[in-house]
């Protein structure tokens, strides 16, 4: 079996990581040259758009998958006329514009914050936001007051003609949920994860067992019906706050989460396994966690590995990116028996890490 992945990030990496025990086989494509997969296979380096380069990197695969949500649909929908691709297309289409798909959830009957595109009469608090493009906060400002308009970086934010404005959720915490449905139809899901951001970034993902069942039942049910109406294949992950018990939904990312990245070790099988697994059309593996979970992600900078190699139990995964403030470079995965021995090794990580 041998897989094209469009996008040669971390995420790429991870799933060829997952994927070499099973005996698949990988080839990259991606604008940029040195990326986080390179090491691990051949990357094809071009810009999306260029069909000579596509036909190369399509030639002998059996299907084709992608890590990233803002690959160009057109490149997408031209690989599909040789080889198969999963997630569907129509994933990345509603995907990648915040407008459209926070319509497309509204229209499944899914609780999103009131959203619209009119930025004359917006009401305070808000959230403005760019409907593409923007990932980890960039692209983004809360307005709190008219007085925040007057900042540069809103005003700038605000010459944009492509804004989508949100209704502010002063939300209790953030949680997502990761799915993985195969070509039959048939779904599973990990357990509520809950997320805490800094500055628009994922820092920690918790997954604690403490999550009541309704809400779990109720976040299901919202995948389900996403995964359902686009006849998914692959990992989902739809982002929701949670407000007085009741799950909004923020976006959705049709492809391996990196609130999910604690499935490598504390899953019995990762999200990535399970990606490759549905879009291969393999029995999906279980999805149940193997302790109480926590992942911390490495930010900006990358303390000395041995640091953190010495608290015991620490999973180590870097990405071999070159350091820059805001730049995921790696995170640290603990299982742990109960939650306050994982407080103690976040404390310990909070002690020699600083984000940049
Ligand atoms: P996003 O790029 O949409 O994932 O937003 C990044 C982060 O900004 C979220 O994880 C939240 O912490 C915050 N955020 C985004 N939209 C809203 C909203 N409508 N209300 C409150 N916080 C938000």
């Amino acid at each position: 079996m041998k897989i094209g992945i469009l996008g040669a990030g971390q995420l790429g990496r991870m799933l060829a990581l997952a994927g070499y025990p099973l005996g698949m086989h990988f080839r990259f494509f991606d604008p940029a040259p040195n990326s986080p997969a390179d090491p691990l296979a051949e990357n094809v380096t071009a810009d999306y758009m260029n069909t000579y380069a596509l036909d190369r990197f399509a030639n002998g695969l059996d299907v084709v998958t992608y890590e990233f949500e803002n690959v160009p649909v057109e490149a997408v929908r031209y690989l599909e006329r040789s080889v198969p691709v999963y997630p569907p297309p129509i994933a990345l289409e509603k995907g990648q514009d915040r407008f459209v798909e926070k319509s497309f959830l509204h229209e499944l009957g899914i609780p999103v914050p009131q959203f619209g595109i009119e930025t004359k009469s917006i009401s305070f608090p808000s959230v403005v936001k760019t409907r593409r493009m923007g990932y980890d906060g960039k692209g983004q400002a809360v307005l709190s007051s008219k007085d925040d308009i007057r900042d540069q970086a809103v005003s700038e934010l605000l010459t944009h003609d492509d804004l989508i404005v949100e209704e502010f959720i002063p939300f209790d915490r953030e949680l997502s949920i990761i799915g993985v449905r195969n070509k039959s139809g048939e779904s599973v899901f990990y357990p509520l994860i809950e997320n805490r951001h800094r500055d628009g970034i994922l820092r920690e993902s918790l997954v604690t067992g403490q999550i009541p069942s309704d809400l779990q039942r109720q976040a299901e049910e919202y995948a389900k019906k996403v995964m359902d109406a686009l006849n998914y294949v692959g990992v989902l992950a739809i982002e929701f706050f949670e407000k007085d018990g009741r799950l909004v939904a923020n976006e959705m990312a049709p492809r391996v989460h990196n609130s999910g990245h604690w499935t490598i070790d504390g899953a019995v099988t990762s999200q990535f396994e399970n990606h490759l697994r549905a879009v291969s059309d393999a029995p999906l593996g279980s999805t149940n966690p193997l302790g109480v979970c926590a992942m911390v992600n490495l930010i900006g900078n990358v303390p000395d590995a041995k640091s953190i190699l010495e608290i015991e139990g620490a999973h180590l995964h870097l990405y071999g990116k070159e350091p820059k403030p805001k730049r995921k470079l790696g995170h640290v995965t603990f299982v742990e028996n109960d939650v306050q021995a994982l407080q103690k090794k976040l404390d310990r990580i909070e002690e020699i890490h600083h984000d940049s």
